[in-house]
């Protein structure tokens, strides 16, 4: 049991420093728990084929005319073909795969960066604008998966852009502002585009995970890639999260009875095989999880190496 606390991931909508999730036509608004221990809107996962199988991913770069990008595509080409499908056909057993491709064009937009960065319609305005050009050389309908690349309009006078990144929950698009290809920031914004919300962390006044008089702080979950900080390459996505997106089958064992059970490492692929994670019905509402990691020991503020985490008890309609 972690001396700080556990960590608790769920679907509150909120800034942060590195991304702005948001504003795809599947964002939810949060409400409040009833329990009073998580605050956390249900989450339903996306439909499993949205989230399995191989993902054609177009990742389309841009730049502006008063603001030029001259950086090859082959940085952002090795990185998604490498540690990023590595990432996430490891993470889900071998229930997605990734099939990248970067534009080698840099395709210039019609309009100045001050014209996309002072607007409060920018990730529309860059998707308007940009889509009929990669249109003339690729079908974009082709792709499961289109992100927006280009250079940061942060310092832009007058940017309404407050984060680095911007990505739809469930949905198709994504944006990297800066255009670096940095593998936490891509797979960080490919996992929303998948149907996931930030890892949260449930912040406790002792040493009891599940007090409840902790609070969930957004983001924490330094253990996830849907978290913040830490060494991200070491990240995985926790089992409660993995489960939403159709990746834990057969992995998942239900506790309704005292006993000893066994759970094994989940951070292990490709060796990572039976039960990966415990879940333990806590309310009407929540489950328990209880999952084991290996990765990151010894290099995570929490040092411990079993976490219990919260997750809403999704509903099962549409999966
Ligand atoms: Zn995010
Ligand atoms: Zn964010």
């Amino acid at each position: 049991m972690p001396a700080q606390g556990g960590a608790v991931s769920q679907g509150l909508n909120g800034g942060c420093a590195t991304c702005n999730t948001g504003g795809g036509s599947t964002e939810a608004t949060p409400t409040p728990g009833r329990t009073g221990l998580v605050s956390a809107a249900p989450i339903a996962g996306p439909p499993k084929t949205w989230s399995t199988g191989l993902k054609k991913i177009l990742a389309i770069r841009l730049d502006f005319p008063d603001l030029i990008d001259i950086r090859t595509s082959d940085a952002g080409q090795k990185m998604m073909d490498g540690v990023l499908r590595q990432k996430y056909h490891d993470s889900s057993y071998g229930k997605t795969d990734l099939q990248s491709t970067v534009t080698p064009v840099v395709y210039r937009l019609p309009h100045d960066a001050g014209y996309y960065a002072t607007s409060n319609s920018i990730w529309t305005l860059i998707q308007n604008d940009a889509t009929p050009l990669a249109a003339a050389n690729y079908d974009l309908a082709a792709y499961d998966r289109i992100a927006f690349s280009f250079p940061s309009l942060k310092d832009v006078p007058g940017s309404t852009v407050r984060a680095m990144s911007h990505a739809q929950y469930g949905g198709k698009y994504m944006w990297l502002n800066g255009g670096g290809f940095g593998f936490y920031t891509v797979a960080h914004e490919l996992g929303h585009t998948y149907g996931l919300r930030h890892a949260n962390r449930w912040k406790v006044p002792d040493g009891n995970p599940v007090n409840s008089k902790g609070r969930s702080e957004e983001y924490a979950d330094n253990f996830d890639i849907m978290g913040d900080t830490g060494d991200p390459t070491l990240r995985d996505f926790n089992p409660w999260f993995k489960s939403l997106l159709g990746w834990m089958d057969g992995h998942v064992q239900t506790v309704t009875v005292n006993g000893t059970y066994r759970v094994n490492r989940f951070d292990n692929t490709p060796a990572a095989t039976g039960i990966l994670a415990l879940k333990i019905r806590k309310n009407n509402a929540l489950d328990y999880w209880i999952s084991y990691r290996l990765q990151l020991r010894g290099k995570s503020c929490y040092k411990g190496r079993s976490l219990y985490r919260l997750g809403t008890r999704r509903h099962h309609g549409n999966q």
